[in-house]
């Protein structure tokens, strides 16, 4: 029965979410709807509206492709993975547009850690949501540090600083609830969907920040996942 009850509070929360991607989907489906009545008919300048109805459509594709990755049951694909190399690649496929906004990131990696068991592709999402978040929260550049090393015997800590903008610490305890974005195209789903999987991975997920100074997310992993969670969830 506890297994059931944890399932039936999945779906409320799920339908709850539900509920949201169909609110925050409406918006660019009405903007769709008009631009699609003005082509047919017949106004020109239709260069225009195809380009901004494409960014709707995009805009749509995100949310759904985010919702999914939080209302899927996931089966998680567990191994034993050497964390340092696949940050590694994280950084080099962010750094392109990280080099376009005048920011560094150095990656420090502790040379003594082992590999930990963990559902690669997931956490690579984590770690790409989160520098996305540094980069767009520092857009007249500056510095990204990463920092991975032995917390203690059984878990390992990845901090990720940044030089951005800061979140108010009011607004702290809230993040990670859907839709909370600050950003004309942000969705508000990164962070609900990393906090998911660092969940998923037994995990810790903290965020501390200042105004105008920066961020540093903590995660914290345990080395060895245990237990039956790897397999459901
Ligand atoms: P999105 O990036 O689509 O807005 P997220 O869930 O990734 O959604 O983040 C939610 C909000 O949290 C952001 O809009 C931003 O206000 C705040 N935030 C997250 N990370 C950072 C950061 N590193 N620096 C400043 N603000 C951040
Ligand atoms: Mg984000």
């Amino acid at each position: 029965t506890e297994e059931l009850l944890r399932k039936s509070d999945r779906l409320a929360a799920v339908g709850q979410l539900a509920a949201g991607v169909a609110h925050e989907v409406r918006n660019p489906l009405t903007v769709l709807k008009g631009f699609t009545q003005l082509l047919k008919n017949g106004f020109t300048e239709y260069e225009n509206y195809l380009t901004l109805m494409e960014s709707e459509v995009e805009r749509i594709e995100l949310i759904i492709s985010e919702f999914l990755t939080l209302a899927k049951p996931e089966v998680m694909n567990v191994q034993k993975k050497d964390l340092g190399a696949f940050l590694q690649q994280v950084v080099d496929l962010m750094n392109t547009k990280a080099i376009l906004n005048s920011i560094q990131i150095t990656l420090k990696i502790d040379q003594e850690l082992s590999p930990i068991t963990c559902d690669e592709n997931q956490l690579k999402q984590v770690f790409i949501n989160t520098l996305q978040n540094a980069i767009e929260a520092m857009p007249h550049g500056g510095n990204i540090f990463i920092f991975v090393e032995k917390y203690d015997y059984e878990q390992v800590q990845i901090r990720i600083i940044d030089e951005g903008c800061g979140i108010p610490q009011e607004r702290i305890p809230r993040l990670g609830e859907p839709f909370y974005s600050t950003k004309e195209k942000g969705t508000g789903l990164g962070l609900m969907v990393s906090y998911k999987i660092i969940e998923r991975h037994e995990g810790s997920f903290f965020i501390h920040s200042e105004l105008n100074k920066g961020t540093t997310v903590t995660i914290l992993l345990p080395i060895e996942l245990v237990g039956a969670r790897q397999y459901i969830q």
